[in-house]
């Protein structure tokens, strides 16, 4: 497409959109577009022609519409938390569904309804005066449809599973501007690819999920010098190996306040026997000498902030990600080396365990794939903005090959990027065929291509 095309298609989307939208449409030379271009990653440079600040779903369906017809790249955004900046394209439409947060509770049934751009943080404010919760992810800012569609990786996840195991039914506003139901009594094969699937098929406006009694968790970091860091690896694989539904247990490298690593555990403990919990907590503090010991009961809310001090907006970011079915002491040795390489003083290493209720649910019930228990290795390099990328990719490139050689096939398709579509693909395995057969069913002209996984090959942009 050449720039003036590009132009031109353009100003006959905001022709077409202007008349619904009004000053909710905006295009680059309005001054409020910077900040509404703004994601997470601030190392993402895509530049959309038009953002389309929906508030409802008929403002969706127009914009999904328009943007089809006009042949125009389009993208969706809710928390803009997506590493790889899949929420902008380059010269296209952005359906931004960041004033679509309102979340309604059915405290007797035990549901939740969610608007399409709602974080977690909304959705646990809004159930947490009931003493529910679902499954979320560990940090409150991303969005929820992005996180659940995908799969859903969190905290409660031993004892709830993923995010996406929590569904109840969507809304999702098709390709071809209309609405569908997914639901098990619904659109059934919707329901099935929309659970690992993404944003491969539409927009989603609402998802209903379950909730559950949980008024709080015992929760909290444990930060570790780096010198201790092998051994507390090594006995959190122990700990975990053996451990009940009720404990799922986060682990890493954090940057401590001299910029140096320290090694972080961070249990959750959501099971009712809380001289259990204390138990298993004293038996992770044992692993060496805590420098920081913040655990104790707390609300789930609050233990969704606790993350947000290492997750700084406005860092540039890169990400490698790795499955692996334990943590091996080659796998502890690599991470600790790799800590020790670290470039910057922002960049992290995160290993989230998969286990429990969520590896109980059978592999074809859902997209998603991979129900074997897990551990997912998150290599997070961050810089600030003016800084050359080159030495932070090439440390998170050399942490992941290191961990190859034991690496599951596939990954966690949200954290993978741009270069990683063939093995976003494999994470489906024997779903994968049935998952491409419903993105040429619902959307066989790929109008939805920025979404997480790629199934289908289309030209890369640049980050
Ligand atoms: C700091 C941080 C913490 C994270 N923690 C976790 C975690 O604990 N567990 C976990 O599993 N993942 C986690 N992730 C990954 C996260 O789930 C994905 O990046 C997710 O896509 C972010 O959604 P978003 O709405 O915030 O992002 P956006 O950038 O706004 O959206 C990303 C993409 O998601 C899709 N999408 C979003 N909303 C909709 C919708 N309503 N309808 C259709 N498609 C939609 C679109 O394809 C969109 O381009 C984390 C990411 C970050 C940066």
């Amino acid at each position: 497409m050449t720039t003036t095309s590009a132009a031109a298609d353009a100003a006959a989307v905001v022709r077409a959109l202007r008349p619904r939208f009004a000053d909710r449409l905006l295009t680059p030379d309005d001054t409020g577009f910077p900040a509404a271009r703004q994601v997470w990653n601030a190392a993402v440079t895509r530049q959309p022609s038009v953002i389309a600040r929906c508030a409802d779903a008929a403002d969706v369906r127009a914009a999904v519409r328009v943007a089809a017809d006009a042949g125009m790249p389009l993208s969706v955004r809710a928390g803009g938390h997506d590493w790889a900046g899949r929420a902008l394209r380059d010269g296209g439409l952005v359906v931004d569904l960041t004033g679509l947060r309102e979340v309604t509770v059915d405290p007797v049934r035990r549901t939740a309804t969610v608007q399409g751009g709602a974080l977690a943080t909304d959705l646990i404010a809004a159930t947490a005066p009931h003493g529910l919760v679902t499954a979320t992810g560990v940090v409150g800012s991303v969005g929820l449809a992005g996180l659940t569609t995908v799969g859903g990786y969190g905290p409660l996840i031993g004892r709830y599973g993923l995010a996406l195991d929590n569904l109840l039914g969507a809304e999702v506003v098709l390709a071809d501007g209309t609405t569908a139901t997914a639901g098990p009594d619904d659109d059934a094969e919707l329901w099935w690819a929309l659970r690992g699937g993404g944003g491969n098929f539409g927009v989603v406006t609402k998802l209903r999920y379950r909730l559950h009694d949980l008024p709080s968790v015992l929760a909290g970091m444990l930060l570790f010098r780096y010198p201790e860091a092998g051994a507390v690896l090594r006995g959190y694989a122990e700990i975990v190996a053996g451990a009940p539904d009720d404990l799922t247990v986060m682990t890493g490298f954090l940057p401590g306040p001299d910029g140096r690593p320290l090694v972080f555990l961070c249990p959750f403990w959501s099971g009712t026997d809380a001289a259990a919990g204390e138990r298993a907590v004293a038996r992770l503090r044992s692993l060496g000498h805590p420098v920081v010991d913040q655990v104790g009961a707390m609300p789930y809310a609050a233990a969704l902030r606790m993350f947000d001090a290492s997750v700084v907006d406005g860092n540039h970011y890169l990400l490698r990600s790795r499955w692996l079915t334990d943590l091996s002491p080659d796998v502890a040795d690599a991470l600790v080396a790799g800590a020790g390489a670290v470039t910057s003083p922002y960049s992290a290493l995160i290993v989230n365990r998969f286990h429990g209720a969520a590896a109980r649910v059978d592999p074809g019930a859902t997209a998603f794939a991979q129900r074997v228990p897990h551990q997912v290795v998150e290599v997070i390099a961050a810089w600030p903005p003016g800084e050359s990328p080159d030495p932070h990719r090439a440390w998170a490139d050399s942490v992941a090959a290191a961990l190859d050689p034991v690496a599951l096939p596939g990954g966690y398709p949200n954290l993978l990027g741009p270069d990683d579509d063939e093995r976003a693909r494999e994470s489906y395995a024997g779903n994968l065929g049935r998952l491409l057969a419903a993105k040429r069913r619902y959307d066989p002209g790929n109008v939805f291509a920025s979404a997480a996984p790629a199934l289908v090959d289309v030209p890369r942009q640049p980050i």
